[in-house]
C-alpha cells in the first residue's frame, strides 16, 4: 500500500488482547496533507489501530510506516516520542496545573524557540490572548484548541485525534468541528479523525476508511461510500437504511422496492434506499403502503410506511400525512443499492 505520497501507510497490521482480536489484518494509507477519517461501531477496533500508529501499542502482524519509515513491525516497535505524531484524545488530557501557554510548550523542554514557536502556535489558533488562563477556565472549543497546538508544537508529520468531540455536544460540537478542520487545513497537517458518528466522519474527512469488528471493509471518498457502499455493514456504517430482500434472477434484481440490474448469480440479495430517496404521492402512485408512525425529527419527519410484509422509513420535509393514511412511495431508482447477502449481514 506504500504510494509516493503516502504519509502513513498501514499494511496487514492485527494486534488481539489475549483471544481478542481488536485489529485484523487492516490496510489504511493516508495521503499526505489529507484528513483521513475512521469510521466505526464502538468496539470495531478504531483506538487499537490509532495507538498503533501512535507507538502505543505494539502490532502481532504486519508493518506501519510514517513518511517511509518503518515504525511498527512484530518484535519492534520505534517508541512515541521517536515518531513525528501529535495525538488529541478524547477528554484532550490537558494538565490542570499549567497554563494555556505551558501546556502547548510542554513537549517543548529545551527547545530554543520554544517562546516563538508556542505565541505562533497561539495566534494561529487563536488562542493568543488565553495564554495565561488555565484549562478550566476554557470553554470546550477552547480546550481543544489547546490539545491541538500542543499537538502540532513539536511539528508532527501527521495528527492522530480519537473521538475528539464526544465530550462536546449540539451547537459547539459544531462549531469546533468547524475550527479543528479550518486549522487542520491552514497548517496542512495530515490528520486521521477517529470516530463513531458519520455526520462527523462525512463531514471532516477527505477519505473514509470503515470499520468493522477489527476490519477495514471499505475505504474511499464520503460521497462514494454513502452511495456505492458494498457491504450491509457499510452502507449502515454511514446512516439509515431500508433494506429489503431481493430475488435476483439472469442479471436483475427485484423487489417491493422495484427492479435493478445487478450482476451476481441467481438467488437473494439486499436491495436498500437511504428514507432521505424516499418520497410520497397519492395511492394511486408508487408502491401503495399505509403510513404507520409519523415523528417529528425538527428539520424533517420520519414516516413509516407499511407496504406487504415491509415497513419503509422515509425522511419527509414539509407535510407529512395523518397515521393510517393510504400513500404512495415513490423510489429515486438511481439510488438503489444492491448489496450482497454475506455472512457480515447476518451479525446485524
Ligand atoms: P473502538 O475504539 O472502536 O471503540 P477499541 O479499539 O477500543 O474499539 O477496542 C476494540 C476491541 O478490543 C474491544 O473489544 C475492546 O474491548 C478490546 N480492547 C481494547 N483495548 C483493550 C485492552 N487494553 N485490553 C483488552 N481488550 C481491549
Ligand atoms: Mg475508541
Amino acid at each position: 500500500m506504500a504510494t509516493p505520497d503516502a504519509i502513513v501507510s498501514v499494511t496487514g497490521i492485527s494486534r488481539a488482547y489475549g483471544r481478542k482480536i481488536a485489529v485484523d489484518h487492516a490496510d489504511l494509507t493516508l495521503s499526505r496533507g489529507c484528513i483521513l477519517g475512521l469510521l466505526g461501531a464502538s468496539g470495531s477496533g478504531k483506538s487499537t489501530l490509532l495507538r498503533t500508529i501512535a507507538g502505543l501499542e505494539s502490532v502481532d502482524a504486519g508493518t506501519i510506516a510514517i513518511d517511509g519509515q518503518i515504525v511498527s513491525k512484530p518484535g519492534r516497535m520505534t517508541p512515541p516520542e521517536a515518531r513525528r505524531v501529535g495525538m488529541v484524545f478524547q477528554d484532550f488530557a490537558l494538565f490542570p496545573h499549567l497554563t494555556v501557554a505551558q501546556n502547548v510548550g510542554f513537549g517543548l523542554k529545551g527547545h530554543p524557540d520554544r517562546d516563538v514557536v508556542v505565541a505562533n502556535l497561539l495566534e494561529r489558533l487563536r488562542l493568543a490572548d488565553r495564554h495565561k488562563a488555565f484549562p478550566h477556565a476554557l470553554s470546550g472549543g477552547e480546550q481543544q484548541r489547546v490539545a491541538l497546538a500542543r499537538a502540532l508544537a513539536r511539528d508532527p508529520a501527521v495528527i492522530l485525534l480519537d473521538e475528539p468531540f464526544s465530550s462536546l455536544d449540539g451547537f459547539l460540537r459544531a462549531e469546533v468541528r468547524e475550527d479543528l478542520v479550518q486549522a487542520l487545513r491552514d497548517s496542512r497537517t495530515s490528520a486521521i479523525v477517529v470516530t463513531h458518528d458519520a455526520e462527523d466522519a462525512m463531514m471532516m474527512a477527505d477519505d473514509l476508511a470503515l470499520m468493522d469488528a477489527g476490519r477495514i471493509i471499505q475505504t474511499g471518498t464520503p460521497q462514494d461510500l454513502y452511495a456505492h457502499p458494498t457491504s450491509v455493514a457499510a452502507a449502515r456504517l454511514l446512516g439509515p437504511l431500508n433494506l429489503v430482500v431481493a430475488r435476483v434472477s439472469e442479471g436483475v434484481a427485484t423487489s417491493v422496492l422495484g427492479r435493478k440490474a445487478f450482476s451476481a448469480p441467481d438467488g437473494s440479495a439486499w436491495m436498500a434506499i437511504r428514507p432521505t430517496d424516499l418520497k410520497l404521492t397519492g395511492p394511486q402512485d408508487g408502491i401503495r403502503a399505509r403510513v404507520v408512525s409519523v415523528s417529528f425529527a425538527g428539520g424533517f419527519n420520519v414516516v413509516r410506511a407499511r407496504t406487504g410484509s415491509e415497513t419503509l422509513s422515509l425522511h419527509l420535509t414539509g407535510q407529512a400525512p395523518p397515521v393510517g393514511a393510504a400513500v404512495g412511495v415513490v423510489v429515486d431508482a438511481e439510488r438503489l443499492m444492491m448489496l450482497p447477502v454475506s455472512c457480515d449481514n447476518v451479525r446485524q
